[in-house]
């Protein structure tokens, strides 16, 4: 899980060292052509989703990519707090909501580049053109194959219905993924609509909300519920685990607004010291080098629809997915924040 992933690098740590000392260097200095380009990323994505793409870089390019991963809150805290001192080229993190943060926040920088809105959708990509998605992930609707018959099955809001009585399960409302969810149900339903169907999921719970989206889906396994709400790739990790695992996707609405994706994504630091460098390592990971492996990763999406998804991600099968700018995610947290308190969901 991403919530206290907390890794320093000890090499990590003494190239960051480096970096500071070398901030006094313009981009690309031509006045000394020994010293190689580095490009310095702070991650939330933990190191072995990030690792296998740097490394290819610096093999293709010689230039070297100094990263160090946190969670999104203290990696974004530290930005702030170095201010313009900071190492950190790329800022790349996962959720639309945290992206979107960052950006209110101001730490990041737009970037204008031909490549980035040829490689990712604009739905996918900050309107200001601070940040960019990397990777999608699709939050849908799991059941159990035992005692669930996908006919029953249709929209999110219909896990609000009578027949869900007592069979809901649910990770807890403080996860950004959820306060996503809630806020592109908000622009999409309106506020009124959407406490009637989040009101309607809490009244609907067999148990407390969950710690994280596995344990949700190891409560349906152990039949304390039948349906549920995950990431599509924690799905995948616990089938990998769990190959007769008795639960299977199911993909939403359809019929209309489509399955509410998130996404991966970075963008480039308002302080960077190496921004064109940056902004090519950027282009890079958007591009067909890049996206299949970083989507296969952690079992995702690809962002640039050029690029199919591994053959283990296709098998979910194909589905319609709501192109809402996941920019609305950001927008309405703080309203989906009260909205959830209101209806009660902790
Ligand atoms: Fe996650």
């Amino acid at each position: 899980m991403n919530n206290v992933f907390k890794l320093f690098l000890p090499a990590a740590a003494a190239a960051l060292l480096a970096a500071c000392s070398d901030t006094g260097d313009g981009p690309e200095s031509g006045a000394e052509p020994a010293q190689q380009p580095v490009v310095t990323v702070y991650s939330s994505r933990k190191e072995h989703l990030i690792k296998p793409l740097f490394d290819r870089y610096s093999e293709d390019t010689g230039v070297e990519v100094r990263y160090i991963t946190d969670a999104a809150g203290p990696l974004l805290a530290r930005l702030q707090a170095e201010g313009e001192t900071t190492p950190a080229d790329m800022l790349m993190t996962v959720d639309a909501g945290n992206l979107w943060q960052a950006s209110q926040q101001g730490a990041l920088q737009p970037v204008e580049s031909a490549a980035l809105d040829a490689s990712i959708p604009q739905h996918l990509r900050a309107a200001d053109n601070t940040w960019v998605s990397l990777s999608v992930r699709a939050r849908t609707i799991v059941y159990s194959t035992e005692r669930v018959d996908p006919q029953q099955l249709s929209t999110y809001e219909e896990l609000a219905g009578d027949q869900w009585q007592g069979r809901l399960c649910l990770r807890t409302s403080k996860k950004v993924y959820n306060q996503s969810l809630v806020a592109t149900m908000i622009n999409t339903l309106g506020e009124a609509r959407t406490e009637e169907i989040v009101s309607g999921w809490v009244d609907n719970l067999a148990t407390a909300p969950y710690p994280n989206d596995t344990t949700t889906m190891e409560a349906i396994v152990a039949g304390q519920c039948d349906v549920a709400i995950v990431n599509t790739y924690y799905f995948g990790r616990l089938k990998k685990q769990q190959p007769e695992l008795p639960l299977a996707l199911f993909w939403p609405n359809q019929g209309d607004r489509g399955v509410h994706i998130n996404v991966s994504g970075a963008g480039i630091t308002r302080h960077a010291k190496q921004p064109q460098e940056a902004i090519k390592l950027l282009e890079w990971l958007a591009g067909p080098q890049a996206q299949g492996k970083f989507a296969e990763l952690n079992k995702e999406y690809p962002a640039n629809p050029a690029i199919d998804p591994s053959a283990e991600v296709a098998s979910w099968g194909e589905f319609k997915a709501d192109d809402i700018n996941v920019e609305a995610a950001g927008r309405l947290q703080a309203a989906a924040v009260k909205l959830m308190d209101r209806a009660n969901y902790r």
